[in-house]
């Protein structure tokens, strides 16, 4: 039987309308619009693609959006001027430093300088070991997109065999964490992995953020199991014409969905819910900053 096709561009719309009444919620008996912060350092085509739709998607859910475009060559000491005066800024309730950052600037250095409360990244190293020690943190929003299209298709995941494949800081481990701190029983595989294929034939649920166009064949999936491909790889693509392209998973889609029991598609799945839960966390720490209510679905 084919699989269910986890439909992220319409959950995504769906998390983007909670976001939206909140944010009116919070106008009408706060007087408090939430304002998020992105900073872009250089001229990276993909990145202002990115924050450019980050902005769009602020404004339509009724938040503030403000945008910091610095040159290429910023120094990292004015790099971390704006940080603190964002960090001090009471209308700014998210920051988002979009990366990658030119060579000459120290990520970990520029991303541990964001008040961890308005890091709707949530990259800080204070909320990662929140979110390692299953407090209340901020949370990666990639991964929080997969968790609640998990949430929403399963129910509850407690007690399934999960894989990861990826160990990245940005989606592999804040995922096995989340699906950990969920109660599934989770393995993290990577490239020294021994013999893959057997690893992810275990799993009930298998996330795929490696980077790798269609690596993982539909032979490698376990009968009825949920696959949630996180990778964006571009590829050739021939038969639409000379030297146009088209963008894949990391899993093979056709022979993974027909052993499946549901599959995310690329595009069209995960990508979306990545801008939905940034547009969540935004609204999170902007309730978190002013001791209101959380929105409720919208965290992990
Ligand atoms: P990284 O390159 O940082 O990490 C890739 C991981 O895959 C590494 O842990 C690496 O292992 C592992 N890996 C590489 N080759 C193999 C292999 N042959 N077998 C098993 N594991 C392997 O990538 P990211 O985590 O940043 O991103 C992963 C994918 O997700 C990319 O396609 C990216 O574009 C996409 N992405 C999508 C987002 C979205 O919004 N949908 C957001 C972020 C990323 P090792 O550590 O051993 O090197």
């Amino acid at each position: 039987m084919p699989a269910t096709l986890i439909d992220g561009k319409a959950f995504a719309a769906t998390v983007r309308g909670k976001v939206a009444q909140h944010v009116t919620r919070l106008k009408d008996d706060h007087g408090i619009t939430p304002g998020l912060a992105v900073v872009l350092v250089g001229e990276d085509p993909a990145s202002q693609v990115y924050v450019r739709s980050k902005g769009k998607m602020t404004l339509e859910v009724g938040m503030n959006s403000f945008e910091h475009r610095l040159d290429a060559d910023t120094a990292e000491a004015d790099l971390l001027a704006l940080i603190d005066q964002l960090n001090r800024d009471p209308a700014v309730h998210g920051i988002l430093v979009q990366l990658p950052l030119p060579k000459h600037l120290n990520e970990d250095l520029v991303i541990n300088s964001i008040d961890p409360a308005k890091d709707v990244d949530g990259f800080h190293i204070s909320n990662v070991g929140l979110l390692g020690t299953g407090q209340k943190s901020m949370v990666p929003c990639t991964p929080l997109g997969c968790l609640m299209m998990l949430r929403d298709h399963h129910g509850t995941i407690s007690g399934m065999d999960a894989v990861v494949i990826g160990r990245s800081n940005i989606v592999g481990k804040p995922m096995a964490q989340l699906l950990l701190n969920d109660s599934a029983t989770v393995t993290i595989a990577h490239s020294r992995t021994k013999d893959l294929p057997e690893v992810v034939r275990r799993a009930d649920i298998v996330v795929a953020a490696v980077g790798r166009p269609e690596m993982v064949p539909g032979d490698w999936i376990k009968e009825g199991a949920t696959v949630i491909d996180v990778g964006i790889n571009r590829i050739d693509a021939p038969e639409k014409g000379e030297g146009k392209t088209r963008l894949v998973g990391d899993c093979h889609f056709e022979s993974c969905a027909e052993r499946a029991g549901a599959i995310t598609p690329v595009p069209g799945g995960v990508g979306p819910m990545t801008i939905a839960c940034l547009l969540a966390n935004t609204v999170t720490a902007c309730c978190r900053a002013n001791g209101l209510a959380e929105p409720e679905g919208l965290t992990a």
